[in-house]
């Protein structure tokens, strides 16, 4: 199934879908939304179709529907819809002709606009001309704007919009009913309140038309009924003239920073104020100020930009990046990013590691002031993993696979899809055993720590955690009489298709660092911050867990490989499982496939894998292992894998690049690139694919841009796929912006910030930014 969308033609700031399918709804609802890190709009249309999922999400507002449910981030009233009727008519692109159609996204603007000229079923022909924009400067605002344009005859229009409390997510509801209220005949206004968490809910929103530039007439009248609040409205449009509607909304809920503590009255009267600010401004300005600070905020400080011979590359690196941009929270440090940003119910808007492996990096590179907020987040969580240690009879700090509000602690549902085998819902493990997720979020923070150089955040945060994190670490171990070593049983390591495994190495080798990272800093700290550690010590009780930390950290088990073909074993057993052909489910177009065949208990015992797993062991830890290592184990895996993650293939595409096969990492990224993107039109319809987005940028920046952070040092080497020209990218390191050009002949490092001394490695050989360093790639490698 293909969607409407061809990129060939592609503008490269344009998502365009120029033939409406209903089928591909969701896809374009995701892949379309709009967002600005508070707020997340799934970019339904205005018109109602069965298939339709509206999604209204503010970042943090989590609830628990009931003790059976895990805590989610709750779909908000729609303000969205607009009904509207042509001579009684109501407009569907399921009735009458759609004589023409374009929806567009401009990734520069961050504006939807959609045309369309329908014939209705009567045959009233009308052009429709729909524009929305969520702010990213004023964060609490929505904006839309409707033309409607009857063609020959005059039209009777009926239209109706409100406020739209009758969300739920998947069925479970919220929200409590709440006040509704209109004021000054026009400005709507209704509280919804979280049944749980207790958080209010206030939106405001207000209808305005114009013809000709003047007010026509029209009559309006009130409807409010259980959650929802809208207005009629009946104008007459004569031919040829043009029917202007201005929709703008916002939004306030108590859960926000400023608003902490303010009663809900007070919370109204502010909402209502700051929407008649926004009306006064009206849509168009409204639209202008926020393509300003994208272009202040984003594309003017991160350009990506690649000279290519497929204009598509070019949109995805930017497609990643507003994704990326519109996903994150940087205005609080208490919400962090969920696994499908605000742009579907898919996971729950539960973060993931996802987050702190994926996707932080972005921030750390170009944006350290939004990648604290989400390494503070980590901090300040630790209560969650706290008692997610406590609670399994642990030490110390365990992150939740799954994590919602900062207490919450673990959050990971219980029970997932059908077991076509025995018929029961398939148990979700993930919450009781991936336990990788404790070191990738003290990675995540290490590696910000050593980008940013933020020596403050280490001081106030960053220490603590990796000492608490080693502490579970320590309490985790499990010892062997037989071989003398510790071990971590009964795991799942990130290929979730296999199950209760001994050993995952990915999970040994995470813990082994996460513990030697927190004896390094023990002494450090210990020599040089006498004051830091004496609190942390007693806080911690440093001096009983550190002898710990030196008697096990070098008995823990780590796999190596095997002589011969150098595979290294992803777990205990995995190299000894049954082989099977997997051609048909390497051959899939939709993920999951092999689900029709074998049941999860079947697959545990085959080798094949979900995701990269050992791969990403070479990705984090990547001078442990050699390069003939990382080729014998990346041909025997791949083989194995079905990337039935979206977070596979960015991985593999950056571990070929590294491996220097730089068309085979082109080959991926264009796969990875086209999880969202791509024709597929069933892909995206819970959300983006978070991590995969990140992998875009990953792909570009540390796999063709050859940049990556290794023991606290900067590397650089690029090397360009045949049919990328060009390609032009900025990272910050150490505060200092550098600008990296590369090409077919070599590339250039411009200090643009400043003139700190900054240094970087290429092939082994240490280079200073002084002024444009310039390197020619056949006098290095
Ligand atoms: C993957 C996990 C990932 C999660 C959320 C799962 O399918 O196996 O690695 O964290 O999705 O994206």
């Amino acid at each position: 199934m293909k969607t409407g969308m061809d990129y060939s033609k592609a503008d490269d700031w344009l998502i365009i879908e120029d033939k409406f399918d209903n089928r591909a709804l969701g896809k374009c609802e995701s892949i379309m939304s709009l967002g600005n890190g508070y707020l997340g709009l799934r970019s339904a249309v205005e018109e109602r179709y069965l298939n339709e999922q509206r999604d209204y999400f503010v970042a943090g507002t989590f609830n628990k529907f009931d003790e059976e449910e895990v805590t989610e981030l709750p779909n908000a009233a729609d303000i969205t819809a607009i009904e509207i009727y042509i001579n009684g008519e109501y407009f569907t692109l399921d009735q009458g002709k759609t004589e023409a159609y374009s929806r567009r996204l401009n990734l520069r603007t961050g504006e939807l606009i959609r045309s369309v000229l329908w014939e209705s079923p009567n045959g009233n022909k009308v052009n429709f001309i729909f524009k929305r924009v969520v702010s990213l400067k004023e964060l609490h605002v929505v904006a839309a704007r409707v033309e409607v344009m009857p063609l020959h005859d005059q039209a009777d229009v009926r239209i109706v919009s409100g406020i739209d409390g009758r969300m739920s997510n998947s069925g479970s509801q919220h929200f409590s009913d709440g006040n509704k209220r209109l004021y000054e005949q026009k400005y709507m206004q209704f509280v919804q309140t979280t049944t749980q968490s207790k958080i209010d809910f206030v939106h405001t929103t207000v209808l305005n038309f114009t013809m000709d530039n003047f007010v026509p007439e029209l009559k309006s009248s009130i409807v409010m009924d259980r959650r929802k609040i809208f207005m009629e409205y009946s104008v007459q449009i004569p031919a040829g003239k043009t029917l202007v509607i201005e929709k703008i909304s916002d939004v306030f809920t108590s859960r926000d920073r400023e608003l902490e503590g303010t009663k809900t009255e007070d919370i109204q009267k502010y909402s209502l104020e700051a929407l008649k600010l926004a009306e006064d401004k009206g849509y168009q300005t409204i639209a202008d100020e926020s393509a300003a600070e994208w272009e202040r905020k984003v594309w003017s400080k991160t350009p990506i930009n690649i000279e290519c011979d497929d204009p598509y590359d070019q949109l995805a690196i930017r497609f990643a990046q507003y994704h990326l941009e519109i996903m994150v929270p940087d205005h609080d440090n208490r919400m962090n990013i969920a696994a499908k940003g605000l742009s579907g119910e898919g996971y729950k808007g539960h973060t993931f590691w996802d987050s702190d492996i994926f996707v932080l990096p972005y921030f750390t590179f170009t944006s350290p002031k939004a990648a604290r907020k989400l390494v503070e987040y980590r901090y300040h969580s630790l209560p969650g993993a706290h008692k997610k240690a406590a609670g399994n009879q642990y030490e110390g700090a365990q992150f939740p696979w799954e994590s919602a509000w900062l207490d919450d602690g673990e959050v990971t549902p219980v029970w997932g899809a059908a077991d076509i085998v025995t018929g029961f819902p398939i148990k979700i493990w993930s919450g009781f055993i991936e336990q990788h997720i404790t070191a990738d979020v003290v990675y995540g923070i290490w590696q910000y720590y050593m980008v940013t150089g933020d020596q403050q955040f280490m001081h106030d945060c960053g220490y603590e955690l990796l000492m608490d994190t080693a502490k579970f670490w320590v309490s985790r171990l499990e010892y062997n009489d037989e071989d003398g070593l510790y071990h971590i049983n009964d795991v799942v390591g990130p290929d979730e298709y296999k199950e209760h495994v001994d050993d995952n190495a990915f999970t040994n080798y995470m813990a082994y660092w996460n513990i030697g990272k927190a004896i390094e800093y023990y002494q450090l700290l210990k020599e040089n911050e006498p004051e830091l550690f004496a609190k942390l010590s007693v806080k911690l009780e440093l001096e009983r867990v550190y002898q710990s930390w030196l008697d096990k950290k070098d008995k823990i088990y780590l796999p190596i490989p095997r002589d011969g073909d150098l595979v290294m074993s992803q777990d205990k057993t995995y190299l000894t499982l049954k082989q099977v052909d997997l051609t048909k489910y390497k051959n899939q177009t939709n993920i999951g496939t092999i689900y029709q065949d074998y049941n999860q208990e079947q697959i545990n015992h085959i080798q094949v894998s979900k995701q990269a797993d050992i791969m990403m062991l070479f990705f984090l830890m990547e001078d442990m292992f050699s390069l003939e290592v990382k080729r014998a184990n990346w041909k025997y895996y791949e083989a194995r894998t079905l990337h039935d993650s979206s977070l596979s293939l960015s991985t593999h595409s950056v571990l070929a690049s590294d491996m220097g096969e730089t068309e085979l990492a082109y080959q991926l990224f264009n796969r990875a690139s086209r999880i969202d993107l791509g024709p597929n039109m069933k892909t995206s319809d819970m959300g983006i694919h978070t991590a995969s987005i990140g992998g875009i940028w990953q792909c570009t920046v540390y796999g063709f841009g050859g940049v990556r952070m290794l023991n606290g040092k900067l590397r650089i080497e690029p090397k360009l796929p045949k049919n990328w020209h060009k390609l032009k990218f900025n990272i910050i390191w150490q505060g200092q912006r550098l600008e990296i050009e590369a090409d077919e002949q070599g590339f250039t490092v411009e200090n643009v910030t400043g003139t700190e001394n900054i240094f970087y490695d290429y092939h082994g050989t240490q280079y200073r930014v002084a002024d444009k360093a310039v390197i020619t790639y056949e006098n290095n490698i």
